[in-house]
C-alpha cells in the first residue's frame, strides 16, 4: 500500500530526497504527475481515469510534507523498504490503509511512473 504522512510531521526535509518516484511534497507546494516522471500529456491513472500530467494540484497539505498516493510506489522495484519511513526521524511515514495495494500493483505503478 501507499505511504502517508501524518500529523506528526516535524517538516525535518529528511525524507523528500530519499523517493525515488518524486512522491513526497514540502508543505503548500503544487504538485503534478510529471514532476520528476516519465509521465506527460494525458495519461490513464492507476484507478482507471484520465489526467493531464503537466496539470499543476493543490496542496494536499499546508502544514506538513505530504506524498501524492499515485506517485508512491512503496519504493518497490527501487528499495527492500520505504526510504521516507526508514530516514523519518519521528515515525511518521506510515501505511495509509485507505489505499492498500499489491506487490504486482506498486511494480506497476513503478513502470508507469518511469515509462518502463
Ligand atoms: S515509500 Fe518510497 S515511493 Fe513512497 S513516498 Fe516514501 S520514499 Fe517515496
Ligand atoms: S522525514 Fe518525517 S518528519 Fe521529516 S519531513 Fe519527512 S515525514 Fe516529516
Amino acid at each position: 500500500m501507499a505511504i502517508k504522512i501524518t500529523d506528526e510531521c516535524i517538516n525535518c526535509d529528511a525524507c523528500i530526497s530519499e523517493c525515488p518516484n518524486n512522491a513526497i511534497y514540502e508543505p503548500d507546494s503544487e504538485w503534478a504527475y510529471a514532476d520528476e516522471t516519465a509521465l506527460s500529456g494525458t495519461i490513464t491513472l492507476p484507478n482507471g481515469g484520465t489526467a493531464d500530467a503537466e496539470e499543476m494540484h493543490e496542496a494536499k497539505s499546508d502544514e506538513f510534507y505530504f506524498i501524492v498516493t499515485d506517485k508512491c510506489t512503496e519504493c518497490k522495484g527501487f528499495h527492500d523498504e520505504p526510504q521516507c519511513a526508514s530516514v523519518c526521524p519521528v515515525d511518521c511515514c506510515v501505511p495509509d490503509e485507505d489505499h492498500v495495494e499489491t506487490e504486482e500493483q506498486l511494480l506497476a505503478k513503478k513502470a508507469w511512473l518511469h515509462g518502463e
